[in-house]
């Protein structure tokens, strides 16, 4: 019987240095996480672009504070229980599967992502978490 792959604490285990936070990074958000972080902050919606964000391109984008991070970091997520899909899914993030040397280099940016594992158990392990359902894996 095969193994299980590994799984997401496997893989990741988040240090809380904030790197991930800071810089124009590009952070888009979604008209559903829009919804949700204004209800959490109690504010209106309709006013969280102009607040909140910068726009890239047409999209808009977590804005920067004076020291270079996100608008919500406060030394840790202000936002964490709500924050942004990109923010939630990170690091197992669907472009992976594209090419798994994404993980390579996300792991110079992130010292949370372990990296002395072969592709192939990486590969079948971010399958099975970005892909709980699938029972192929
Ligand atoms: S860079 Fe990685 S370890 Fe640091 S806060 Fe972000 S996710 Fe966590
Ligand atoms: S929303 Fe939170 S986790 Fe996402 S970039 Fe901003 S501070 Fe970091």
């Amino acid at each position: 019987m095969a193994s299980e792959p590994l799984r997401e604490a496997d893989l990741f285990h988040c240090k809380r240095c904030g790197d991930c936070c800071k810089g124009y990074g590009g952070t888009f958000v979604t008209p559903e996480d829009i919804r949700r972080i204004a209800a959490f902050l109690q504010e209106d919606p309709d006013r969280f672009v102009p607040k909140y964000c910068q726009m890239s391109g047409k999209k808009p984008v977590l804005a920067q504070a004076e020291n270079g991070y996100c608008v919500f970091w406060e030394g840790l997520c202000r936002i964490h229980p709500v924050k942004p899909r990109m923010c939630r899914q990170w690091p197992f993030i669907p472009g992976l599967l594209k090419d798994l040397h994404n993980w390579h280099i996300m792991a110079k940016a992130c010292p949370g992502i372990r990296t002395d594992i072969s592709d192939a158990q990486l590969e079948r392990a971010v399958k099975a978490i970005i892909f709980p359902h699938d029972r192929h894996l």
